[in-house]
C-alpha cells in the first residue's frame, strides 16, 4: 500500500497573504511558498504579518526544500525571516528568485542559501519529490503551478493564476500539460487560487490594459505623463514603456523597488526599452513636459511611498500641479481604498489630473475569475478539491464551484490555516492541526503579540488616563497625589476642572479604602483603577486606557 502524504497549511487560507502549504512525502518536507501579509487598519504599528513558524522549526531537520510558484510577497516575503533559523534550498524561475533574492540578501542570508532556478515545464527530483514546473499566467511574469507526482498520486497547486490568451510575453497557462496529467495519470488532489471565486466572468487581457495607456498617451500628448503601478507588474511596466516609446517620451523610474525591478528585469530579458529611452529621474527635470514618463511607486497609496510624496508635494524630483497626469494603473487591495483616495486628493488639489481604474480601463486583475476556476476545474477533473489563497468567504464559493463542477460535495475540504489533512488509498482526511497564528512584526522585534495589538488599538481609540499617587505603606494614607496624566482622553490644558473632579474622586475612594484598613498595594490600585474609570466613564462616556501607578513609602 503506497504511504499516505500529508499537507500542513500555515498560511493563505482565511486571508490573502502570508500564503505557506508544507507537503510530507516519506517523512520529508516540502514547503511551498513562504509569504507575507500586510497589516490592517486593526493592527497599528505593525509591519507585516508572518505565518507561525513554530511546527517547522520543530520539524527542522526534515525540510527539504522551498519551492516558489512565483515572486510576489504574500508568496516569497516571510522567507527571509524562515531562513534565520532554517537552511534550505530554494527553486524557482529566474525571476522569481530575483524578487526573492533582496530581502534573503538584506536579511544577510544569502551567502547560506542555495537559489535553484527551474524553467518553464521542467521536471525535476527534490529529495523524495518529483516536481513539475507548469507555466500559469498572472500579474507577474514567470509564475508556476506546481504538480508534485506523489505516491498518492499527481496533486496540483495552482498558484495565483489566470488564463489570459493574448498575455503580453506570449506566455500562456498551461492548460494543455495539466489536461495530459487528468488524462494519464489523473490528479488526485488540486489546491487553487480562491481571490477571485466570487467574481463572474473571465478577467480581461492584460493586452486590453496596454490598449488604454497608448489612448490616454494619445490623449495626453503635451502633458507631463507619471504612471503608478506595482512595481514587480513587469508586463504592465512593459506596456507602460511601449506607449513612452511609441509617444518619444523619456521613461524615469521612481521609488526603489521600481528603479530595482526594471533593472533586473531588462537584464533577464523580460523588459525590453530601448537605452536612449530610459534616464534617471534627475535629468528627466529638463525635458519638456511632453517628452517625460515617469513610472512610480506607490499605486496602493503607501504612506511614504514615491506617489504619496509627490501628492503632498514632497518629492524631491517631481513637483506636480496643474498640466500634469497621473495615471493609476492599479485597483487598490481591499483596505487600502481610503489611502488611496488620500492621494488621489492630494493630486487634485496640486491641480493634476488622475486617471484611475474606476474612470478608464486601466487595470486587470491577475487572478482568475469563475469562468476560468471553472475551465481549470473541468480540464483537471481532480478527484478531490481544496480551496486556497483567501479569506474564507472566496474558500467557501471556490467549494461551492467545484461542487458545481462535478466534485463530490464530500470530496471538496474546506481548510483553514492550522490544518493538516492526509490523502490515503482511502481518500483525503483531516489529520490535526498545527500553531498557525498571526506574527506581527514591528521593525526588527520578533512577534508584537496580541497583548500589544489590543493595548495599541485601546490607545488609538480612546487613549490613555495614567494616575500616580503615593501612600504610606502601613497607613495607607495619600502621601502625595494623585496626579492624573492623560493622553487622547481630554486635552489637559483645556480641561484643568475637568482633572481636578477625576483627582477628588480617586481621592475619596483611596481614603474609604483606608478607612477599612486597605493598605496593600493590590486593592489600592484596584480602587485607583476602578474610581477613575468610573469618573471618566460618568462624564465623558469614554473608555480609555487607566494606568494606575500606586508607590509606597
Ligand atoms: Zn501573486
Ligand atoms: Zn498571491
Amino acid at each position: 500500500m503506497p504511504e499516505p502524504v500529508r499537507l500542513t497549511f500555515l498560511g493563505g487560507l482565511g486571508e490573502i497573504g502570508r500564503n505557506c502549504a508544507c507537503l510530507e512525502v516519506a517523512g520529508r518536507i516540502l514547503i511551498i511558498d513562504c509569504g507575507l501579509m500586510f497589516p490592517d487598519l486593526s493592527m497599528p504599528g505593525v509591519d507585516l504579518v508572518l505565518p507561525d513558524f513554530s511546527w517547522l522549526r520543530e520539524n527542522a531537520d526534515r525540510v527539504e526544500a522551498c519551492v516558489l510558484t512565483h515572486g510576489h510577497e504574500d508568496h516569497v516575503g516571510a522567507l527571509s525571516y524562515l531562513l534565520r533559523d532554517l537552511s534550505f534550498p530554494i527553486y524557482g524561475s529566474t525571476l522569481t528568485l530575483g524578487l526573492a533574492r533582496s530581502r534573503i540578501e538584506e536579511g544577510g542570508l544569502l551567502d547560506r542559501t542555495e537559489l535553484v532556478p527551474v524553467i518553464d515545464g521542467e521536471r525535476r527530483w527534490i529529495g523524495p519529490f518529483d516536481v513539475e514546473f507548469i507555466p500559469v499566467a498572472h500579474s507577474v511574469p514567470h509564475g508556476f503551478a506546481i504538480a508534485v507526482h506523489t505516491p498518492q498520486g499527481v496533486l496540483l497547486h495552482s498558484g495565483d493564476w489566470k488564463i489570459d490568451l493574448t498575455p503580453v510575453d506570449g506566455r500562456r497557462t498551461d492548460l494543455a500539460r495539466i489536461g495530459t496529467l487528468a488524462t494519464t495519470e489523473g490528479i488526485r488532489l488540486l489546491l487553487a487560487d480562491s481571490t477571485n471565486a466570487e467574481e463572474p466572468g473571465h478577467t480581461v487581457s492584460e493586452r486590453e490594459v496596454g490598449l488604454a495607456l497608448r489612448r490616454l498617451f494619445a490623449d495626453h500628448r503635451h502633458q507631463r505623463l507619471i504612471v503608478a503601478c506595482f512595481a514587480s507588474h513587469i508586463h504592465r511596466i512593459q506596456e507602460i514603456c511601449d506607449a513612452a516609446v511609441e509617444h518619444g517620451r523619456i521613461v524615469a523610474t521612481l521609488g526603489r523597488s521600481m528603479g530595482k525591478n526594471v533593472a533586473l528585469a531588462r537584464q533577464l530579458g523580460l523588459l525590453h526599452v530601448p537605452d536612449a529611452n530610459i534616464a534617471d529621474i534627475e535629468d528627466v527635470a529638463s525635458l519638456p513636459p511632453s517628452r517625460v514618463c515617469v513610472m512610480s511607486t506607490g499605486s496602493q497609496g503607501e504612506p511614504m511611498s514615491a506617489l504619496a510624496l509627490m501628492a503632498a508635494g514632497e518629492n524631491r524630483f517631481v513637483k506636480l500641479g496643474p498640466g500634469d497626469t497621473v495615471i493609476l494603473s492599479a485597483h487598490p487591495i481591499p483596505g487600502n481604498e481610503h489611502s488611496v483616495s488620500q492621494v488621489i486628493d492630494g493630486l487634485h488639489r496640486l491641480g493634476a489630473d488622475v486617471v484611475h481604474s474606476g474612470l478608464a480601463p486601466v487595470h486587470v486583475s491577475g487572478h482568475a475569475k469563475q469562468g476560468e476556476i471553472k475551465t481549470l476545474l473541468s480540464v483537471a477533473r481532480p478527484q478531490y478539491f481544496i480551496p486556497v489563497h483567501g479569506e474564507f468567504r472566496h474558500l467557501t464559493h471556490h467549494s461551492r464551484l467545484a461542487m458545481e463542477m462535478g466534485v463530490p460535495d464530500d470530496r471538496v475540504l474546506l481548510c483553514e490555516d492550522g490544518d493538516v489533512v492526509e490523502l490515503t488509498d482511502d481518500g483525503i482526511d483531516f489529520a490535526g492541526e498545527v500553531p498557525a497564528g498571526y506574527l506581527y512584526v514591528d521593525g526588527i522585534v520578533g512577534d508584537v503579540g496580541r497583548g500589544v495589538l489590543r493595548d495599541r488599538r485601546v490607545l488609538a481609540e480612546e487613549g490613555v488616563v495614567i494616575v500616580v499617587v503615593t501612600v504610606g505603606a502601613r497607613t495607607g494614607d495619600i502621601v502625595a497625589g494623585p496626579e492624573v496624566i492623560t493622553r487622547g482622553w481630554v486635552y489637559a490644558p483645556e480641561a484643568e476642572s475637568l482633572l481636578e473632579e477625576c483627582r477628588k474622586a480617586i481621592t475619596i475612594s483611596l481614603e474609604e479604602a483606608a478607612a477599612h484598613g486597605a493598605t496593600d498595594f493590590d486593592t489600592l490600585r484596584r480602587h485607583v483603577r476602578q474610581a477613575a474609570g468610573r469618573f471618566v466613564q460618568e462624564r465623558t462616556r469614554r473608555r480609555p486606557m487607566i494606568v494606575p501607578i500606586v508607590m509606597e513609602v
